[in-house]
């Protein structure tokens, strides 16, 4: 991504500074997670979730051959050309691919997992930003 093409602002820079201190989602990204959840009732638990996949003894049973599981809770949405990447053991962030890849990192050993996390990040909320206005100038136009 080219460096210095999108302004950012002292409130995008602290947005920036307190997802990268892991804050921002603890208690955010919870509640929005059991919001999306609400409402779908009996249907949607256990064996009846098109998410199920077999229960404890299953799981346990893919641990033994993948024992240091990732987990995936995604903090945006996948997009075309993009890649899951881990910022920590449980949660992560689609890149673009190549963006992913600039920077070789391992999320078990933590090896540059800061460095590739903060492009990550910037990518993100630059993103993030960038569709917000997006929604402002859409909303300019119809009044
Ligand atoms: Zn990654």
């Amino acid at each position: 991504m080219p460096k210095g093409v999108y302004i950012k602002t002292e409130e995008h820079k602290k947005h920036l500074g307190e997802a990268l201190r892991g804050r921002i989602f603890s208690e955010e990204w919870r509640n929005h997670l059991s919001e999306s959840h609400k409402g779908k009732g009996e249907a949607q638990r256990g064996e009846k979730n098109p998410n199920w996949k077999g229960g404890t003894k299953e799981w346990l049973k893919r641990g033994k051959y993948k024992r240091r599981q990732l987990g995936f809770i995604p903090l945006n949405e996948f997009f075309e050309g993009s890649e899951f990447h881990h910022i920590d053991r449980e949660r992560g962030l689609f890149i673009p691919i190549e963006l992913h890849k600039s920077i070789s990192h391992c999320v078990e050993t933590g090896k540059n997992m800061k460095e590739i996390n903060l492009v990550a990040f910037d990518y993100w909320s630059t993103m993030s930003f960038k569709h917000l206005k997006e929604r402002i100038d859409e909303r300019r136009a119809f009044n």
